[in-house]
């Protein structure tokens, strides 16, 4: 008989997970407490406006290739993808910004206009961080995390040096503008520390933005989700929405089902793609892996504040993904790291996706969310969602120089405690657990638990950490642990 698994969750890892899982021949049924799938990737429709709630920025598209080849499709099967020309947009102050284009030698030339001789020194520093990329997805980010041992390859040794230093020393050793330091230091904020928290090695991420490019899939990131669910459903997976898991049943220390509201499901193995800090509280304390006390010491990535806004006309000078770095970069970091508290002067990201994808608003209107990146466990009220909002919206026209305030058409908010009531996430975070040097690999949570028999984890706080990726490659992972159990 088909061992049955019950998976918590329906977020990207949750469905990795449940494809890999129904392909080997088990049973596999989803509980997702929220009335749509996706998890942190669900979408807001309103209006004709089409809004990605959680992730924008389609990164590491040979990730996403390998995912839907393992079971012999394509991403062409199932969504189009667009590379974004520029990638993105930076801006330092008014009528100040820098195009990030859509291949290496307009990058190389760009900064050479900025910094003389800084086009060389990038072209040495993409070489180092595309064979870092290489050594990542083949000896590294594919690794359960159960031992460090796992680690050591004759590829991996060579780069220890890359451990021990961080993002911060390589990028400002080798360049000295301030608008070209703060761009290299960009793609590491996706692993969720502070550039100088985050190993160097981690400049893989700099070939991945550069050299690999940003995309758009068309109709937005939640087109995946629906490629995603649509596949799990070919193999057989049922996914039932609004069924939030209130407890995992255990007989002695070994996990026999889930109860939701009063309803008992018995199965075979629970693996659980929510937050781990929340799987954790549905099983008894003592069978409970890591303590409050051990959740409290980590690195956690930052909570964010968004807005999602019905524009009632074009916006200009702005690019699908813009990023406004018009403030200082480490006193934002340090508000969010070092001293938790709603900062001074927010840097934020904008999002404008019916630039490139006129089926994301109305014609003649345009769909904008705004992110500003906080500290975890933040304060959330009206009157601070509405202060930010002024500082954000009103820079954002100064800098871009346009109105757009009275052709707001509508505005909705998502911020830390909506973080804790939509998806059970730990403090409010957005996007999981830190990848600092402590926080790496077999230093993470584990996906099995270490107390409990039959009972997985996957996603953004377990093994390999935040991003949509790497939630893909959790849940490959977590699935090849059932399987050996
Ligand atoms: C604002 C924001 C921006 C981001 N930007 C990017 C980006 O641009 N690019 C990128 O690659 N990544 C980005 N990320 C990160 C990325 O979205 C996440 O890392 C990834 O989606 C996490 O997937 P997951 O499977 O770990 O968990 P989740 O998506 O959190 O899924 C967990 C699911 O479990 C459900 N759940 C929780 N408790 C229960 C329960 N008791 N019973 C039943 N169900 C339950 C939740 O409702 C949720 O659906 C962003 C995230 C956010 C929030």
């Amino acid at each position: 008989m088909k061992k049955k698994i019950t998976i918590i969750g329906s977020g990207f890892s949750s469905l990795s997970a449940a494809c890999y899982l129904a392909k080997s021949g088990y049973q596999v049924n989803i509980y997702e407490k929220n009335s749509s799938p996706g998890g942190r990737a669900r979408q807001l429709e309103k209006d004709g406006f089409t809004f990605d709630i959680g992730p924008s920025w389609y990164w590491m598209p040979d990730v996403f290739e390998r995912f839907f080849n393992d079971f012999g499709k394509s991403v062409d099967d199932y969504y189009e993808l667009e590379r974004l020309d520029p990638g993105y947009q930076v801006y330092f102050g008014k009528n100040d910004s820098i195009y990030i284009g859509d291949h290496l030698e307009k990058i190389y030339n760009v900064f050479e206009g900025v910094e003389k001789g800084s086009a060389q020194k990038l072209k040495k520093f993409i070489r180092k961080a595309s064979d870092n990329y290489k050594i990542a997805m083949n000896d590294l980010v594919y690794r359960p995390g159960i031992s460090p041992l796992e680690l050591i390859t004759p590829e991996t040794i060579k780069k220890l040096g890359y451990f021990f230093s961080n993002i911060k020393k390589e990028v400002t050793n080798e360049f000295k503008n301030p608008k070209l330091i703060q761009i290299l230091q960009f793609p590491v904020l996706f692993l969720g520390a502070k550039p100088a928290d985050t190993p160097a090695f981690y400049n893989f991420m700099n070939f991945a933005d550069f050299g690999l490019g940003t995309w758009h899939p068309k109709n937005g990131m939640y087109s995946i989700v629906e490629a995603m669910v649509s596949l799990a459903k070919s193999l057989g997976v049922k996914i039932f929405l609004n069924s939030p898991v209130n407890k995992i049943l255990l007989e002695k220390n070994k996990a026999i089902g889930i109860k939701i509201k009063n309803e008992i499901i018995l199965s075979d193995i629970i693996l659980s793609g929510a937050d781990y800090h929340h799987t954790e509280t549905l099983i008894p304390a003592n069978f409970r892996a890591y303590s409050e006390a051990y959740w409290d010491k980590k690195v956690f990535a930052p909570s964010s504040l968004l807005f999602y806004i019905g524009i009632d006309k074009k916006v200009k000078n702005v690019s699908h993904h813009t990023l406004f770095f018009d403030v200082n970069f480490d006193s934002h970091a340090s508000a969010i790291y070092d001293n938790a508290k709603w900062p001074d002067e927010p840097l934020f990201y904008a999002n404008f996706p019916s630039i490139s994808d006129p089926n994301m608003a109305p014609e003649g209107k345009e769909t904008c969310f705004l992110l500003i990146p906080i500290a975890p466990g933040l304060e959330d009220s009206e009157s601070l969602r509405k202060k930010y909002f002024d500082i954000v919206f009103n820079r954002l026209e100064k800098l871009t120089g346009q109105q757009l305030r009275n052709d707001i058409l509508f505005k909705e908010s998502f911020c830390v405690n909506d973080f804790i009531s939509a998806y059970n996430s730990y403090k409010g975070n957005a996007y999981g657990m830190a990848n600092t040097l402590f926080q790496t690999a077999f230093l993470r949570p584990k996906l099995k638990s270490k107390k409990v028999k039959n009972l997985f984890f996957s996603g953004q706080l377990t093994v390999p950490g935040p991003g949509v990726p790497p939630a893909l490659i959790s849940g490959k992972l977590v699935a090849g642990l059932i399987e050996k159990n």
